[in-house]
């Protein structure tokens, strides 16, 4: 564990194993110098039990990262449950994974992540009060889509004010790759403010439906790097920015809700060379944490919610700043700033 290259520190890695409903699972605790660490739950048939490792370190390592960024008093932690999503789940399993996360006492909050919905939360809820991300309750918060959407929007507006001179989006042209929740909501708020959209998705009725309402150009899934567009939002998948992608994209900025853009770090190196101002994933797709943190806090506030993200937005606005200024990649100021916020916070703790 400790020799393993995506250990970074982590406060606690807990392995649990429930022979009668065959659960495997592994929650990071990364780090609860800021709060008690929350991070989703993630579902997912891993091929080795390293590459499960890796994937819950890294996640809950960003965890922190994301949570110290949004300013919220939440630490950073992620769990992962080996097994297939389609064929594996059942209410005994997420009973054991609940149990799991309640004899972490309170060092854990956990919530929905890939592979994991709302109703195996309301199972897990069953077992302990340290999950969120419920549609009941006194402080559910239910779908985080469109605060995550709404920080996207926002964060969009950063990266054209300083790109462009301008933060109006009116006659812009941004190139939104997935339509799906986080996506949808974004073009809706693109649409409002006079941006043309060209789109794309796996899912037809999905573009479809974002196209009838928002008048957007549909283009294949391969085709949206080669598009003429002034901001490129990703808002699918993770590693889309990479070797092959970066020499195509024509655009002057990135700005998305999807999760682990940059395929390696240095991709940011590489889009400051190339002129391309990147928003960092984990600073302006905070959105959603921020909304489950107002859960967790007990008293669901939409107002306390509305004044952190545009909190984090200016944060996501001092990133970029310093980063033009020093010649940085954005990713690496965001790194280093979320990092000291980590290590001022810890002696108090
Ligand atoms: P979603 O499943 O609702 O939407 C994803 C969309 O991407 C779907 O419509 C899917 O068809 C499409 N897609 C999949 N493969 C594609 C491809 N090859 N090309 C184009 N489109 C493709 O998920 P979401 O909740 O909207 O999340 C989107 C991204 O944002 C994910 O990376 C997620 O981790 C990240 N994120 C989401 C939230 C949130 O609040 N939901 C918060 C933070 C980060």
């Amino acid at each position: 564990m400790f020799d393993h290259p995506s250990f970074d520190g982590h406060e606690g890695v807990h392995a649990f194993h429930d022979a009668a409903t065959g659960l495997k699972c592994v929650i990071a605790v990364h780090s609860t110098a800021l709060g008690p660490a929350a991070g989703g739950c993630r579902m997912w048939n891993y091929t080795t039990g390293d590459a499960l490792l890796t994937d819950v370190l890294r996640l809950s390592q960003g965890m922190s990262y994301k949570n110290a960024m949004a300013g919220i008093p939440l630490g950073g932690g992620k769990a992962v449950i080996w097994g297939d999503p389609k064929s594996a789940k059942s209410p005994d399993l997420f009973r054991a994974f609940g149990r799991a996360v309640e004899s972490l006492q309170g060092r854990y909050y956990t919530a929905e992540d890939v592979g994991v919905d709302v109703s195996d939360m309301a199972v897990v809820r069953q077992q302990t009060r340290f999950v969120a991300g419920l549609d009941e309750g006194a402080a559910a918060s239910g779908d985080p889509s469109p605060v995550t959407a709404k920080g996207v929007f926002l964060g969009i507006r950063e990266v054209a004010r300083r790109q462009f001179g301008t933060d109006d989006l009116n006659g812009r042209t941004i190139a939104v790759q997935g339509v799906g929740s986080v996506g949808g909501y974004t073009c809706d708020h693109l649409a409002a403010a006079g941006a043309k959209l060209i789109i794309t998705d796996i899912d037809h009725e999905a573009l479809a439906a974002v196209s009838k309402r928002t008048g957007a150009t549909i283009v294949a899934p391969n085709d949206i790097y080669d598009v003429e567009a002034d901001i490129f939002s990703p808002n699918a998948l993770g590693a889309i920015i990479n070797e092959k992608t970066l020499v195509r994209l024509k655009v002057k900025g990135i700005a998305g809700g999807a999760n682990n853009q940059l395929v390696v770090p240095e991709m940011g190196e590489f889009l400051r060379r190339k002129g391309i101002l990147y928003a960092p994933d984990y600073v302006i797709n905070g959105g959603g944490i921020i909304n489950v943190a107002a859960e967790i806090s007990g008293t669901y506030s939409r107002e306390w919610v509305e004044g952190t993200l545009s909190r984090l937005i200016e944060t996501l606005g001092e990133v970029l700043d310093e980063a033009l200024q020093s010649n940085q990649p954005t990713n690496y100021v965001a790194d280093r700033i979320a990092r000291a916020r980590i290590a001022a916070a810890r002696p108090a703790r």
